[in-house]
């Protein structure tokens, strides 16, 4: 795919330790903004914001670079620790279990965008303290479409920060859970009018191995499938990954129409479908565009539901 429209991501470039039934990794590559810049750079330029401490390997930043990822917007700290998270999968492979978050090199930061930054197209606020979301939209000068995530922490402990954030966002890419925790509402057709109602025009709503609903100010507009995998190994990063494609497609598209949005769902799918098939960023390691249209098409086969003529 050819674009020149870039997609502006900050978010947590983070180190991972995770363990899943498959297995355990410990201090891997991970964080919101790296799943996502790495999802997108398989269809537009990205430009990455974020921060990092002196123990973040070279190696890490080089496979970004080696995707094309701008990373001159990710700050290094010198003597800081990176951002780190621990979680574990049982049983529910949609829920993760916190079981560290240390916010590190995050704490004291403050995104300053490198100046050709503020001129992006598409800008995504990937999970972080949405506090430095907003510092980041403040920035950013003409954008065509902007789109945020979130997660459970901040809906609990920066909920005033997040609703600012959702009043400036065209999209919202949220999870069930997280929809019914910031609206109080159990179904979720409401819980999405009552986020329509905050700000956002659109809310992606994932509902991790069941799939995504797209919510367009209050109808929907497009349920996507989920992709039926056999083994989920970790499904750290899948939101985000979901995100990126999404964000990536978009990008590349050019504009958000009704077609294009269509699409973008199912390449966000297809892009997290492969990403939980390996811990941290592995499979996206080795992921080719051949295989994501692959999958793209195999998608349109599994939801396409009227009669086919046989030849
Ligand atoms: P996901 O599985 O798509 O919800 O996102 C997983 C990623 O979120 C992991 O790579 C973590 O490093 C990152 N993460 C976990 N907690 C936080 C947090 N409080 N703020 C930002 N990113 C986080």
């Amino acid at each position: 795919m050819n674009s020149k429209n870039h997609v502006l991501i900050v978010g947590s470039v983070a180190f991972d330790t995770v363990e899943t039934p498959s297995g355990k990794v410990e201090r891997a590559l991970g964080g919101a903004a790296v799943y996502s810049a790495v999802a997108a750079s398989f269809f537009s330029p990205v430009r990455m914001v974020g921060v990092v401490g002196d123990d973040f390997p070279q190696e890490h930043l080089d496979f970004l670079a080696s995707r094309k990822i701008d990373t001159r917007g990710i700050q290094v700290v010198k003597g800081g620790k990176t951002f780190h998270w621990a979680g574990s999968y049982k049983g529910d492979m949609n829920q993760a279990n916190t079981l560290a978050t240390e916010l590190n090199v995050f704490e004291s930061f403050s995104p300053k965008l490198p100046g050709d930054y503020a001129s992006s197209e598409f800008v995504f606020l990937a999970n972080i303290d949405p506090d430095l979301q907003l510092h980041v939209l403040d920035q950013v000068k003409s954008p065509k479409l902007t789109a945020c995530d979130t997660m459970n922490l901040w809906i609990s402990i920066k909920r005033d920060a997040l609703v600012e954030v959702l009043k400036r966002v065209d999209i919202v890419f949220i999870n069930d859970a997280e929809a019914r925790q910031l609206t109080g509402e159990i179904n979720l057709t409401r819980a999405a009018a009552r986020i329509h109602e905050i700000g956002p025009k659109y809310v992606v709503l994932k509902k991790g191995e069941h799939g995504a609903i797209l919510y367009c100010n209050e109808s929907t507009c497009f349920a996507a499938a989920p992709y039926p995998l056999d083994a989920v190994v970790d499904p750290t990063g899948a939101g985000d990954s979901f995100a990126g494609g999404f964000m990536g497609y978009i990008a590349s598209a050019g504009e958000l129409n009704d077609a294009s949005i269509r699409r973008a769902v199912v390449y966000g799918s297809t892009m997290a479908s492969y990403n939980v098939q390996d811990f941290s960023l592995n499979r996206f390691k080795k992921l080719t565009i051949k295989e994501i249209d692959g999958r793209y098409e195999e998608f349109k086969r599994i939801v396409f539901f009227e009669a086919i003529e046989e030849d």
